[in-house]
């Protein structure tokens, strides 16, 4: 199978899925969406109401102010992927309980696994917690770290910028240090291994932290 047709399986997949409570407060899931040859993908934490209905992550205002984010790091929706930690509807906008941010690891697991990302970039202290567990956002938002084979940088959800004026300069701040971030990664990466086959495998440890 393709990376390509793996995607489009976890999407069906998920378009059913009863393995967690989530499947209840659901309309639409919301499996993520980008190309498949993504530099950079973006996990945020779970559908809104717009995702909800549309099927897709990031519609709603919080889509908006990280459309205006990404413009600042010169880049834009077509290219990136995005998707979130959970793939349905939390009611109420409630944080995933960790029965549901395990029962839907697996499907993330996967996709990450087919698009091979050099970055991926949480949104948020619920994805945050996937690679940085007991991390403080405030301390370690907008800095690189390495996890196996790629790199990995916490930012503040788009979300809480629009509840909390205070932290919109530091969310911006951290998209426009993107391009420099990605090309550390680009150079880094390439010196230790120069194809993605011959890239060292993540330890399966590290990948299921939650
Ligand atoms: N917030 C998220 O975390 N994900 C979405 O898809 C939309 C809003
Ligand atoms: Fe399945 Fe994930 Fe939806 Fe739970 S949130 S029902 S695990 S797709």
């Amino acid at each position: 199978m393709s990376a390509e047709e793996t995607l489009a399986q976890i999407a069906k997949e998920v378009s059913t899925c009863q393995k967690c409570a989530l499947h209840r407060s659901r309309k639409l899931a919301v499996p993520g969406e980008g190309p498949v040859n993504s530099e950079v993908m973006f996990i945020g934490e779970g559908p809104g109401f717009h995702e909800n209905e549309q099927g897709r992550p990031f519609v709603g205002a919080a889509g908006n102010l990280l459309n205006e984010l990404l413009a600042q790091a010169g880049m834009t929706r077509p290219e990136i992927w995005i998707g979130n930690v959970v793939k349905c509807h939390p009611p109420g906008n409630r944080d995933p309980l960790p029965e549901e941010l395990s029962a839907c690891n697996e499907y993330l697991e996967r996709q990450i696994a087919a698009i091979d990302p050099r970055i991926i970039i949480t949104l948020g202290r619920i994805s945050m917690g996937k690679y940085m567990p007991g991390a403080k956002i405030s301390s370690v938002h907008g800095q690189m770290r390495r996890v196996g084979a790629r790199y990995v940088i916490a930012m503040f959800h788009p979300a809480a910028a629009l509840h909390n004026a205070a932290l919109k300069p530091p969310i911006q701040k951290d998209f426009a240090q993107l391009p420099k971030l990605l090309e550390q990664a680009r150079t880094s990466l390439k010196r230790l291994a120069p194809t993605a086959a011959d890239a060292p495998q993540e330890d399966p440890k590290q990948l299921s932290l939650f």
